[in-house]
């Protein structure tokens, strides 16, 4: 039985329009003086700490914790701001899903499992009205690494739930092979949505334990029960 879901953010809940990565752009060209760095990045499924170590790899500048800083404060207005004006979505079936979720008879916790900054994850479910449902979390700013944000999550759900949790009682929702991976360094369930960056044909040789064009096409009840 799954007791825990964790939620990947973007191209699983929402498409922010490219106003993520518009944001991150921005905000490296305004700080760091350079519009060459980000160009050529592959951002879907990456946490944004290790985009900004790559990025600012690219013009040998030490990813210092002033550096840090300052490009998150300016992230997180520019985020603000292109997410009011960029048309984004909810993914499809998301909504059901969240409140199915909240119906069934042993309910699980539910949180995120995001590469975003905390403050970026608020900014963009805040922006399409989800940020509510979710009390807790592992976010871009715990961890560079996308597999130790994935334990982070695990761990702050087993407290949330005031349990010890088995992995098997866990199921990841993720877009990108990254998800998949890193469901897999916490032995979770995946279940992979092609409504991201990738299509069913990608993401089909990462063999996720489910695997779904969106989720209209399985319910929690399916996975959870
Ligand atoms: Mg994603």
């Amino acid at each position: 039985m799954i007791r825990l879901v964790l939620f990947d953010i973007d191209g699983t809940l929402i498409r922010s329009g490219g106003a993520g990565v518009r944001a991150f752009k921005e905000a490296f060209a305004s700080v760091f003086n350079s519009t060459q760095a980000t160009e050529g990045v592959s951002f879907s499924g990456r946490t944004d700490h290790a985009l900004l170590r790559e990025c600012l790899t690219h013009i040998d500048t030490v990813m210092t914790t002033e550096n840090v800083t300052r490009f998150f404060d300016a992230y997180t207005t520019l985020l603000q701001e292109l997410l009011e004006v960029v048309p984004g979505e909810i993914c499809p079936g998301v909504e059901d899903w969240i409140s199915s979720l909240k119906t069934l008879p042993h309910q699980p916790e539910i949180g995120l499992l995001t590469g975003n900054v905390r403050r970026g994850a608020e900014l963009k479910l805040t922006r399409y009205g989800l940020w509510q449902h979710f009390y807790f979390g592992g976010y871009g700013d715990d961890h560079e690494d996308r597999n130790r944000i994935a334990a982070t999550a695990f761990d702050r759900g087993a407290k949330h739930l005031n349990t010890v949790l088995r992995g098997d009682e866990v199921l990841v929702i993720g877009d990108t092979p990254h998800d998949i991976t890193c469901g897999r360094a916490i032995q979770a369930k995946v279940l992979a949505v092609a409504t991201g960056a990738h299509s069913m044909e990608e993401l089909t040789p990462h063999r996720a334990d489910w695997l779904v064009h969106d989720l209209l096409r399985i319910s929690p009840a399916e996975i959870c029960l």
